[in-house]
């Protein structure tokens, strides 16, 4: 059972996130826990690490304290006094180092990856701590477990891939016993450590990840992966607010909404998951009674071509036209190894005679890359894209789909079409600004009237009723 940051944000979700727990031992369960840092305490921790980084160490200190602050005024409201007191002492010890580290790093006045996963992993080391204390508390027999201990990664730092076979091992030796012990451990999501006990992250997002590494690993009935949502919507209801629970999902169709855009789940979290046909579930802890989705191996099939619509923003289109290379080979294999010098992720490629055009996150080291590429070709690159992704099994049995995508969206400028790929998606690119615009069309034309077997129709408010 993973809880994500807003799960675990206050002394009240933190309890909420007990009696979920509770709820599932009550059945005869046995619990696992993967546990986020508490909601928004990353993004904090790496503003704290990025101000160290400027040499800015009075602000990194005061981003600290406030921090520290609420931890303790988390577990005061939390914990009695007996449990608090040990706590307490912890969550100190815990942030005495992390502002030693922090003035360290000011001193230095430079901030590398290495040095940034050890500062953002305070946030779940303490989260789960204090849930661990809570569950103790809740007669859940809550044990915290440091998931640096299970969770081994190579070193590359802010994007660690996980060894499974190490980790599976690990959990066997340490996590196992706790829970035939009747115990219910409580680990941090996100964070990990090199074989030599070096702190790496998963990437942001990567609590998700963590619990399908320790489901898979340990062979569990089920992965819960436990938000602030009811389950996967057919958008992202921050930008369509009457977006529609999606029953059940394929895992394909979940890695694809995963990877193109929709936070709701890491994309990676699947994998583990495929591997061993476990079946995942993203469910509200805020509602505990909807159902949430289930991501099963096969889903049923859908009278609507699509499920879900992503969207992704940051993306760079980079336009590469060869005028001296016409007709010759190796041209394409030139290019991606510029890009693979530079670890840089490709998510969509559209191709003529001489010209790729390719989009990829943006970052900063596009002008290298722009540099190196100019050598071969001539290059221009257009920031500020957005990929929208139209993800459903069915896509293949229905004809006339591209028309009706491209009808709903007429009034954007398209720059990139695909489809084909994986022949469950659908993908463009627009400009980031046309998002919000471009998914409300797509929602309305598309979900209308949608299949009831699939989505959660009951929330809807009838549209004549609506104001
Ligand atoms: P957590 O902290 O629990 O991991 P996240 O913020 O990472 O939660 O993910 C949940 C959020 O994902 C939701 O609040 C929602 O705004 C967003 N989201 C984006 N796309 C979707 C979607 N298709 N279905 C559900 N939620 C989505
Ligand atoms: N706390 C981490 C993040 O915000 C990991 C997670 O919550 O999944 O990215
Ligand atoms: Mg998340």
């Amino acid at each position: 059972m993973k809880f994500g940051g807003t799960s675990v944000e206050d002394a009240k979700a933190m309890l909420r996130t007990a009696a979920i727990v509770a709820g599932r031992r009550n059945k005869g369960l046995e619990a696992i826990v993967v546990v986020s840092a508490m909601a928004k305490v990353t993004d904090q921790l790496l503003a704290a690490a990025a101000a160290a980084g400027r040499g800015d160490k009075a602000g990194a200190m005061a981003i600290s304290a406030r921090l520290r602050h609420r931890h303790i005024d988390t577990g005061t409201e939390l914990l009695d006094e007996q449990r608090f007191a040990a706590l307490q002492a912890s969550v100190h010890q815990e942030f005495d180092a992390l502002d030693d580290l922090l003035r360290g790093i000011a001193a230095v006045g430079e901030l590398t990856a290495r040095t940034s996963d050890l500062v953002v992993s305070f946030g779940e080391r303490l989260s789960s701590r204090m849930v661990a204390a809570a569950f103790d508390q809740q007669g859940l027999n809550g044990t915290h477990v440091d998931a640096r201990s299970c969770i081994i990664t190579d070193a590359n730092y802010g994007k660690a891939a996980p060894q499974e076979p190490a980790i599976e091992a690990k959990l066997t030796e340490l996590v196992l016993p706790l829970v035939e012990a009747g115990k219910t451990p409580v680990m941090g999501g996100f964070i990990g450590s090199t074989v030599e006990g070096i702190t790496t992250t998963l990437g942001r997002g990567g609590s998700d990840y963590t619990a399908a590494l320790v489901g898979g690993g340990l062979h569990a009935g089920a992965i819960e992966i436990w938000t602030d949502v009811n389950g996967i919507m057919t958008t992202d209801p921050r930008i369509v607010p009457d977006a529609l629970r999606v029953k059940t999902i394929s895992f394909e169709e979940a890695a694809e909404l995963a990877y193109f855009g929709a936070k709701v789940l890491h994309p990676a979290t699947i994998l583990p998951a495929v591997q061993k046909s476990i079946p995942v579930w993203v469910l509200n802890s805020r509602n505990a009674e909807n159902e949430g989705t289930k991501i099963t191996a096969v889903a049923p099939r859908c009278k609507s071509p699509f499920k879900c619509i992503a969207a992704k923003k940051k993306l760079t289109i980079i336009d590469i036209v060869a005028s001296r290379m016409l007709m010759s080979h190796g041209y394409l294999k030139s290019v991606f190894d510029v890009l693979d010098k530079y670890k840089c992720v490709v998510d969509m490629v559209s191709t003529s005679e001489v010209s790729i055009s390719l989009t990829v996150d943006s970052n900063e080291r596009l002008p290298e890359i722009a540099e190196e590429l100019s050598k071969i070709a001539d290059v221009k690159m257009e920031g500020n894209k957005a990929l929208i992704c139209m993800v459903g099994e069915d896509i293949r049995g229905h004809n006339g789909i591209a028309g009706q995508v491209f009808t709903a969206v007429s009034h954007v400028n398209v720059r990139m079409i695909s489809q084909g790929a994986s022949e469950i998606n659908m993908s463009f690119m627009i400009d980031e600004e046309d998002v919000e615009e471009a998914v409300r069309s797509l929602h309305k034309n598309f979900f209308a009237s949608p299949d009831e077997n699939i989505f959660d129709v009951t929330a809807r408010v009838p549209a004549e009723s609506r104001a």
